[in-house]
């Protein structure tokens, strides 16, 4: 269990509440195109506007580097969140976050009222922990409250700078589930527990990898980063993806398995194009590749194995897609897995966000999954065993 304070151990009445929340939604044409992160966010939000607090809420959004971005303002968030809410939200809309708007409106709140401030990388401070802006965000608030796992893994002014200037710092409902889930999967597990890595890279997974090979009975690899594993154990991988400074890290990895008892499952077959493209022919290959092909997804055969493998699984924890699922023609294996996933019955399913959320919510296996993480990033770094500075910097229980 995560020893911080929580909403719940706090009294909220007549305060003003800064609540750091992750509404990192993706927007076409100023719409919200997933407002899972939203919805996500409304339990905590609820909570503080029932025990009578003045509700202000913060985000960033994409990536403005320091600069007012119109097309990255979080005015359509306050919009969606007054009908989710069912209740107004007020929007601040100040180029500098805290400025005479978000003044004004925090000044004029009632008991229960929320306000939305504009998106927190406006301001240039905010990625590198400056002072100036943590006591600007500071200065508005009586008790702060950190509910973006999203962005748990950075220090940044909107969830570590500012706890140093308010007297109370304390985790949100969104931020303990998530810690809660993930903690209880990798420090605790149902076994058999099995994780399944995919994505492009060894290099961006290496902690993880190492960290989970300590935990799991079963570790299942796809997506572009076992061609390196491939490659360490000498088969031929054509064009694929291979990072060659981690051929040894490959093979040590596959060594700690063996040493540990670890069932390290690595691809039988690999779907295989000559470009990086969906408008080419592809095939399947077992064993060697031809020196123009390039692995993109796992093969029918693998696809079998992983959903064997998950057989009878009773916690399963998976980041990242095992083949190029953005094309159609190599988002089979992605699909079998969280195919196989959804079809566990009575084991923890959690996915840890990013391309792997993507997925399983596209295809409809959502609700089948026990806990959807919202942060990718966040997630990796959960399950590489590190601290998250977002969660570090609120108070103890
Ligand atoms: P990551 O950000 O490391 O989780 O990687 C996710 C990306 O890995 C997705 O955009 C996938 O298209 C990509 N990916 C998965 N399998 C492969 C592959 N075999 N070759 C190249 N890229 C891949």
């Amino acid at each position: 269990m995560l020893n911080k304070k929580s909403v719940d151990d706090i009294n909220v009445k007549g305060q003003r509440v800064l609540v750091r929340c992750d509404f990192n939604v993706p927007l076409k044409d100023g719409k919200i195109t997933d407002e899972n992160r939203l919805v996500a966010a409304l339990p905590t939000i609820k909570k503080l506007i029932a025990d009578g607090g003045k509700v202000i809420l913060c985000s960033h959004l994409g990536k403005p580097k320091g600069e007012p971005k119109p097309e990255l303002s979080l005015a359509p968030v306050a919009v969606r969140l007054s009908e989710l809410l069912g209740q107004d939200v007020k929007f601040a809309a100040d180029p500098e976050v805290i400025g005479p708007n978000a003044k004004a409106a925090v000044e004029a709140m009632n008991d229960g009222d929320v306000v939305l401030l504009e998106n927190t990388r406006y301001r240039a401070e905010e990625t590198k922990n400056e002072e100036s802006f943590s006591k600007d965000l500071a200065s508005l608030a009586d008790v702060f409250v950190n509910d973006a796992f999203g962005t748990a893994h950075r220090a940044h002014c909107s969830n570590v700078g500012v706890t140093q200037y308010v007297d109370t710092a304390v985790v949100g409902y969104l931020m303990q589930k998530e810690i809660d889930f993930l903690g209880n999967a990798v420090e605790n597990p149902k076994r058999p527990f099995v994780a399944i890595l995919g994505g492009s890279k060894v290099s961006s997974k290496i902690s993880v990898i190492n960290n989970l090979l300590d935990k799991v009975d079963t570790l299942i690899i796809g997506g572009g980063m076992c061609f390196t594993f491939a490659k360490a154990a000498g088969e031929k991988v054509g064009k694929s993806l291979v990072e060659d400074d981690y051929l040894d890290y490959a093979n040590e990895m596959v060594q700690k398995a063996k040493d540990k008892g670890v069932n390290l499952l690595l691809p039988v077959d690999a779907v295989v194009a000559k470009e990086f493209s969906n408008d080419v022919p592809f095939h399947t290959v077992e064993g060697d590749m031809a020196d123009d092909e390039m692995g993109l997804d796992i093969g029918p055969k693998t696809q079998a194995l992983y959903a064997d493998a998950l057989k009878g699984a009773k916690t399963v924890v998976w980041n990242g897609p095992m083949g190029v699922f953005e094309m159609s023609n190599f988002a089979a294996g992605t699909i079998a897995v969280a195919k196989a996933m959804a079809d566990l019955e009575d084991a923890v399913t959690i996915i840890g966000g990013g391309d792997s959320a993507a997925a399983v919510n596209q295809l409809g296996y959502g609700d089948k999954m026990t806990h959807i993480s919202t942060g990718g990033g966040a997630s990796l770094e959960f399950l590489e065993g590190k601290e998250l500075p977002g969660v570090a910097a609120a108070n103890d229980k």
